[in-house]
């Protein structure tokens, strides 16, 4: 099952698709017959990935918040070619008419942040050139911080933010810019993590003393979990090893649950520590929380 209640929310995992990423980008320093233990490679070196979003139904206001929305649909042959993007399990519509929702029942969409793989699924072609929102009543959340970053970007993240999908959600009335953490609701909130891009925020949910962290970037699979263990793909790798030693002690001490966003394998994860390094202590479905 992909489908929990959680305190007062109802809460939907939205399979969006699968893709493939280079292993050693996805691992930065850390050697190849360490990473491949955990999560095996192609013959080109690649990794399987997902980009899972979560949705999140609110008992007490009715609203509806996707966090998150994949790749889309919006690429040429040869990306879908060199990233293997695969939609045979399920796209970002198909999964929520699965789940019983039309995008126009979707209130708010929370965007961790606007890289490709986490803001494509957001919108479509309208023609050759235009791109337009598939939620256009909807709230768009980003913080101000990588809104500002996303677009003025620096030339080494620049490839990860594309026109197509930044321009609908500039253009769009109702995006909100948050000034940092944010409280959308009773036990529902956000917190602002920094290193694998400016100003990321991760949504949080609390059920009594159990809580639930949206980990898109800060811990992209099961076996990112070490604390050198940090992407290529971070623009401030040092500042994401800060932010995990910031947050991991207290996930192992209150027994966080994290919804891992780009684990093909593993919805949901709950970290030890065994004297030396972290790692997942816990794997699960949404449906076993
Ligand atoms: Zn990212």
């Amino acid at each position: 099952m992909h489908k929990t209640v959680f305190g007062a929310y109802t809460l939907h995992a939205i399979q969006t698709g699968f893709f493939k990423l280079d292993g050693g980008a996805m691992f930065g320093v850390v050697p190849k017959p360490l990473w491949s233990r955990h999560i095996p490679s192609d013959e080109q070196n690649r990794i399987p990935m997902c980009s899972r979003s979560l949705l999140i139904e609110s008992h007490d206001t009715g609203r509806c918040y996707l966090i998150d929305a994949g790749l889309g649909h919006k690429f040429n042959q040869k990306f879908e070619e060199i990233y293997q993007v695969d939609y045979s399990d399920g796209s970002l519509l198909k999964s929520l008419a699965s789940a019983g929702f039309t995008p126009d029942q979707i209130t708010d969409v929370i965007f961790t942040h606007l890289h490709f793989d986490h803001c494509g699924g957001a919108s479509i072609w309208k023609d050759e050139k235009t791109s337009e929102l598939i939620f256009p009543e909807a709230n768009i959340w980003v913080t101000r911080a990588h809104w500002n970053n996303a677009i003025h970007p620096n030339p080494r993240e620049s490839a990860s933010f594309l026109k197509e999908n930044l321009d609908p959600i500039a253009r769009h009335p109702r995006l909100i810019l948050t000034e940092g953490a944010h409280v959308f609701e009773n036990d529902f909130y956000t917190m602002i993590v920094n290193g694998h891009t400016t100003g990321m925020q991760l949504p949080v949910l609390e059920d009594g003393d159990r809580k639930l962290v949206f980990a898109a970037d800060l811990l992209p699979t099961h076996a990112h979990t070490p604390i050198p263990w940090v992407m290529g793909y971070d623009m401030f790798p040092l500042t994401s090893m800060e932010e995990r030693m910031r947050l991991f002690p207290q996930a192992v001490k209150e027994g966080w649950y994290f919804f891992l966003e780009h684990d093909a394998d593993h919805e949901i994860i709950q970290l030890g520590h065994d004297g030396r390094n972290y790692h997942a202590a816990t794997k699960l479905t949404l449906g076993e929380l």
